[in-house]
């Protein structure tokens, strides 16, 4: 059962993107519901792009320029839903290793630590 829970999750992964570049974002977003949904059901981990593609508030499908604007913000892209506005910083686990993460009062040194480059 897990095997196929896991299949349905990459089918709806490939699904929500697919949708939302020919246009259609409410079937994106049921993908991205479903997707969370199957997700909870079978105890499965989402991968990180499908985390930092999901609204946490709306289920919505995040698509930066579309459903979503990026901002940078302590050295991290800050992602806001277009949708219901709900703000993420996708960083901890995400984008940073341990290393450089950047943190509370690090906004004025250590700059050259904080790498700002976008996950592919
Ligand atoms: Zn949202």
């Amino acid at each position: 059962m897990v095997r196929i829970a896991k299949e349905r999750m990459d089918i709806l992964k490939e699904e929500a993107h697919r949708a939302a570049i020919n246009g259609d974002m409410e079937l994106s977003h049921r993908c991205t519901t479903l997707h969370h949904r199957i997700a909870m059901r079978y105890n499965l981990r989402k991968d990180r792009e499908s985390r930092i593609r999901t609204c946490r508030s709306c289920g919505g499908f995040l698509m930066p320029g579309n459903t979503a604007s990026v901002r940078i913000r302590r050295g991290l892209p800050a992602t806001r839903c277009n949708r219901c506005g709900r703000r993420h910083v996708f960083g901890r686990a995400e984008y940073q290793d341990g290393r450089n993460r950047p943190g509370k009062g690090t906004r004025h040194h250590n700059r050259e630590n904080v790498n700002t480059e976008a996950p592919q």
